[in-house]
């Protein structure tokens, strides 16, 4: 005999978007009488006309308070059901890519919401930002080892977002060890400190805009704006740039993109700076690149932040288009989900406006195919990059 499970009832004529397929209802949405139950609790969630809604998480404490992963009611969530969805990840990853280096699960996009996997080889780092899915920790980390049996396996637990569902920060090896591993992307062979690096150590977002960006640089001179470990630099290295520089405000992140191009036996230099200042400095010293790229940190954190931010990627396109040689190209890039396409391209067109040049956008593109989204939540579709050509 098993005890019934609690059921979120969601209020007559609300939850539209869940009612059109979304996985998350609002804590408006739904009866909240179930508000003691423990964070992370697993739910059953039905309309007031019985419709089912499926199997889902709940959070008292979170806005998003259901994280439905199931249509169905009564799902249990074991690592039986971890395993599945898992394999499910992994054949797409292994279609898409010959080497075992990818995002393996993407959340809400894999059906697994409040849950990223990134895979190294043979290590993982998880990194789980909901209630829900802290508690079904167990399972989960079962199924891992049954799918993948990785060596290591990294809990990367400090992004903010936790904090908006009340769980702590902390990052450990939940198997073997953390640290410092080699990533292969586009026949480059880069380095990620999984434990002491931004997000899971690794941006395996930009994997096809490094390659087209690369395949832009043959002979070419090259300025890699927030290079992070090198991304970008190195992609374009590779590909016969002549000419490469990088530039960041994280002295561990420019270390180990030094590291990686000694280890391609790469010229590139990177250099420690505030991107901002040493663009304006470039400008007035009249130095320019054949191709820029500027893919900065998130301007608009959230909502409330949308018009500093919206001015700060303005301006940002000025700078960097001013620094663009004619004929060169020019990518901007966003991460934040809070400014959607359109405003980020009307942003990038003033600012360039403003520098006073002329261009043509020549691609327009988002995060590679291993960063699948939900197809009703296209907002968590959050990267954004706009390749120009100057004239
Ligand atoms: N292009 C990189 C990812 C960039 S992430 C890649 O392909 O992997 C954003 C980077 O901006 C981080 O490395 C962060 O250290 C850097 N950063 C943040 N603020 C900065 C500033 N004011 N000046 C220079 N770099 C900055």
């Amino acid at each position: 005999m098993t005890n019934k499970r609690t059921a979120i009832h969601v209020k007559p004529r609300e939850g539209r978007r869940a009612r059109a397929g979304a996985p998350w209802l609002f804590s408006n949405e739904i009866d909240m009488t179930a508000k003691t139950l423990a964070p992370g609790a697993v739910v059953n969630v039905v309309g007031d006309d019985g419709r089912v809604f499926g199997t889902g998480t709940f959070n008292a404490k979170s806005l998003i308070a259901v994280r439905l992963l199931d249509p169905a009611a009564d799902i249990v969530l074991d690592a039986e059901f971890f395993a599945k969805k898992l394999k499910r990840a992994l054949a797409l990853r292994e279609t898409l890519y010959a080497a075992p280096y990818y995002r393996l699960v993407n959340a809400e996009g894999d059906g697994l919401p409040g849950l990223t996997i990134d895979r190294f080889a043979d290590t993982c780092v998880v990194q789980i930002t909901t209630a829900g899915m802290e508690a079904l920790l167990e399972p989960l980390l079962a199924a891992l080892d049954e799918t993948l049996q990785p060596e290591n396996v990294v809990l990367r637990a400090d992004a903010p977002a936790r904090s908006l569902e009340g769980l702590e920060l902390y990052v450990r090896a939940a198997k073997g060890n953390a640290g410092r591993i080699a990533v292969e992307e586009n026949g480059v062979r880069y380095f990620a400190d999984l434990e002491a690096g931004q997000k899971t150590g690794w941006y395996y977002d930009q994997r096809d805009n490094r390659a087209f960006l690369a395949s832009l640089t043959r002979g070419k001179s090259v300025l890699d704006a927030y290079c992070y470990t090198g991304g970008f630099a190195l992609a374009a290295a590779h590909a016969g740039a002549k000419d490469v520089a990088g530039l960041d405000s994280s002295t561990p992140a420019l270390g180990l993109a030094q590291e990686a191009a000694a280890a391609n036996n790469l010229t590139c230099k990177f250099v420690k700076a505030d991107v901002f200042e040493e663009l304006e400095r470039l400008w007035a010293a009249r130095e320019s690149f054949d191709v820029v790229v500027a893919d900065p940190p998130p301007f608009v954190k959230s909502k409330k932040d949308l018009e500093p931010g919206a001015k700060a990627y303005r301006k940002l396109a000025r700078l960097a288009a001013s620094v663009t040689a004619p004929g060169g190209f020019l990518l901007v890039a966003s991460c934040s989900h809070n400014i959607p396409l359109e405003r980020f391209l009307s942003e990038c067109a003033a600012g360039i406006l403003r520098a006073g040049r002329s261009a043509r956008l020549i691609r327009q593109s988002g995060a590679a195919g291993d960063h699948p989204t939900h197809p009703m939540l296209p907002e968590s579709a959050y990267l954004k990059a706009l390749v120009y050509t100057l004239d």
